[in-house]
């Protein structure tokens, strides 16, 4: 046992803090955790949790009209109450935040409220101590960050955008990533008048092309009002709401402008520069394989990392880290490539591996699968929405290289095809693979004739 005070000390009690923590306690640290904000960090507080609420609740936009064609008809015209779905967003997540204090507690951690600043490579300041630790994982996450523009002020973030005080009846998002597009569907879906601001001429940059196309397709069908190729110039507030011009010159009138505009490392305060800690050129903790910065008793993963910024990652690197420092054998390196991912947007995106031009790139010949088909289901909804499926193959190895789908649920499904793609099966192992009937799902292992190579 060291003479430090904790064997290590985790700052930041969000996914990958957490789970660092609980796990290096179970192989025997002594372990302390600093949090200045909420427990379970973005993802429960301000992220992937509540967004997936609310992503249930604009769903219910479209079952409600889907129901007629299959026989039902609602005695009133449905109507959607802003502050039950807030409020039961806040219980919940007041639940969630409970139940991580008592999986630290239980795990023998030491919880500590407060910002710690670290004073130099073994010790930290929080809460008023001065405490000492072999080791010290930074895991602050990311915070978002807004462009600079005259009347920035009046927009909100993902911090903000959960918990607002009215319903905004227009809602306008700026942005082309996974945020920008998860809220444009959630708000057009629980009613708002909304628009999608993106500065490039399609937005989801870096997914594959005709998964961006045909998301476009599908949310402009849903009533999205997409913009490309600008940006926003200025935002006055006005008698009527919020008046946003843009770099085009149109104006709108909105009640709500959300900046869905990237991430930036939580470093603020930390202390962290004092100690000279190497940054990565998009000002992330540069970290090696063992998860060490420039001063090696200083650690750091998540977000703050600079990784790709998904909860999951974040947990498998927790696992990861405390491999390397507590464990007996290092763990073999964490494959990135083929991390499956989904974009709440409606439909949703699911994806594993790689694009079709990525694909190209990097093998030359390959063999692209795809369908595009109106489920079931909307045989009697009367909805006009399809699903995109595909399939990219590296045509020499047979291997299944990147699987993409925009449909319902896209993301259950995708989740287990990556098991497939992971571990690099072939074409003729998905078409081995006797479908489930009647799925769309089944549509990956039905698909026999290549549509283009
Ligand atoms: P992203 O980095 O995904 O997207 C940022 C968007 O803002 C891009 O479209 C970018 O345009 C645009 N942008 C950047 N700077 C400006 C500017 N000055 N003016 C106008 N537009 C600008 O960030 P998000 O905020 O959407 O999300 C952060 C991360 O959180 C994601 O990358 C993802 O890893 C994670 N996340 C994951 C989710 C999931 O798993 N479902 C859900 C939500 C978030 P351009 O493309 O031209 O650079």
């Amino acid at each position: 046992m060291s003479d430090f005070d904790y064997d290590l000390f985790v700052i930041g009690a969000g996914s990958g803090g957490v789970r660092a923590a609980r796990t290096a306690a179970a192989a025997g640290a002594r372990v302390a955790v600093a949090e200045d904000r909420y427990l379970g960090g973005t993802c429960v507080n301000v992220g992937c949790v509540p967004k997936k609420l609310y992503s249930y609740a604009a769903h219910f936009h479209d079952a409600f009209d889907d129901s007629a064609g299959f026989g039902w008809t609602l005695a009133e015209a449905p109507r959607f109450e802003w502050t039950t779905l807030r409020d039961n967003k806040v219980s919940e997540i007041k639940r969630l935040n409970g139940i991580y204090a008592n999986l630290l507690d239980n795990a023998g951690v030491r919880l500590i409220h407060g910002r710690a600043r670290v004073q130099d490579a073994h010790h930290v300041e929080v809460a008023g101590e001065r405490l000492s630790a072999e080791k010290i994982l930074v895991a602050v996450g990311g915070w978002p960050w807004v462009p600079d523009f005259p009347g920035n002020e009046h927009v909100v973030t993902s911090n903000e955008v959960f918990d607002l005080e009215h319903f905004p009846e227009r809602f306008l998002v700026l942005g082309g990533g996974y945020i920008a597009v998860e809220f444009a569907s959630i708000f057009n879906g629980l009613g708002s008048d909304t628009h999608l601001i993106y500065r490039g001429e399609l937005f989801l940059r870096g997914f594959d092309q005709e998964v961006r196309e045909f998301t476009r397709d599908e949310m402009d069908k849903k009533g999205v009002q997409v913009h490309f190729g600008t940006n926003i110039e200025r935002i006055d507030r006005g008698e009527n709401g919020l008046a946003v011009t843009l770099t085009s010159g149109e104006r709108l009138e909105v009640d709500a402008v959300l900046a869905a505009t990237g991430r930036r490392p939580n470093l603020a305060d930390l202390g962290l520069d004092t100690l000279g800690v190497a940054l990565n050129s998009d000002s992330s903790l540069a970290v090696n394989a063992r998860f060490e910065t420039s001063v090696p008793s200083i650690l750091a993963l998540g977000d703050v990392s600079g990784g790709p910024e998904l909860t999951p990652v974040a947990l498998a690197e927790a696992m990861q880290l405390v491999q390397h420092h507590f464990g007996d054998t290092p763990p073999p390196p964490l494959d990135y490539e083929r991390i499956a991912t989904a974009v709440f947007c409606h439909p949703n995106i699911g994806t594993v591996g790689l694009s079709e031009d990525a694909a190209r790139e990097r093998y030359g010949a390959i063999r692209v699968y795809r369908t595009d088909f109106r489920p079931l289901k909307h045989t009697l909804s009367g909805s006009q929405e399809r699903c995109l499926m595909k399939l990219i193959v590296d045509d020499a190895s047979d291997v299944v290289v990147g699987a993409h789908m925009v449909g319902e649920e896209a993301g259950e499904v995708i989740q287990g095809i990556a098991i497939a793609v992971r571990a690099g099966l072939t074409k003729a192992d998905f078409d081995a693979t006797v479908g489930i009937h009647p799925t769309g799902a089944e549509e990956f292992v039905t698909l026999r004739t290549p549509s283009r190579h």
